[in-house]
């Protein structure tokens, strides 16, 4: 997309939370923090109540626009202007055309060239499990393991901590 295509397709600041829900969640909203589905809309704030955790949340959870001050649209014009530039465009460039600081601009590519980078940034959803180990052999008959006279287990051990995740 381009610059005029993107104001067209998301004119305001509901244009771009609907099509991150949509994107996201496939129109039904999922707790980023239970997982659960069984969520209430606040439509004002553009949020939603998990009834199972009692929290409430944004589709902007756990993506670069979490806890953002500026408008999704600048973000998504951001993107836009990031990836469609030929060289790397400056910060002060970036600044005049979405019309925020230097600063602010900086901030914003830094963001989102760390997130076109990271293969593992989105949060794990659905059924997630989780377990660690400790690899390493037992200790020699008549040998201490540790440094002090019992052997360790689990944490704490001189054995190499391996911990898994899985999706
Ligand atoms: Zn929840």
């Amino acid at each position: 997309m381009n610059i005029i295509q993107i104001y067209k397709r998301f004119p305001t600041e509901k244009d771009c939370v609907e099509y991150l829900e949509h994107v996201r969640w496939n129109g039904i909203p999922q707790c980023p923090y239970c997982n659960s589905r069984r969520t209430t809309s606040l439509p004002k704030e553009s949020r939603h109540h998990c009834n199972r955790c009692n929290t409430s949340f944004a589709v902007t959870v756990g993506t670069i626009f979490h806890n953002t001050k500026l408008d999704l649209q600048k973000w998504f014009l951001a993107l836009v202007l990031i990836l469609n530039a030929k060289q790397d465009i400056s910060a002060r460039q970036l600044g005049r055309d979405l019309e925020v600081t230097k600063d602010t601009a900086w901030r914003m590519s830094l963001k989102i060239r760390d997130a076109l980078t990271q293969k593992q940034s989105e949060l794990l959803s659905g059924v997630v499990e989780m377990d660690e180990t400790y690899i390493g052999g037992k200790p020699r008959k008549g040998k201490k393991y540790d440094d002090d006279d019992k052997l360790i287990r689990g944490r704490g051990t001189k054995k190499v901590s391996v911990f898994g995740r899985r999706e």
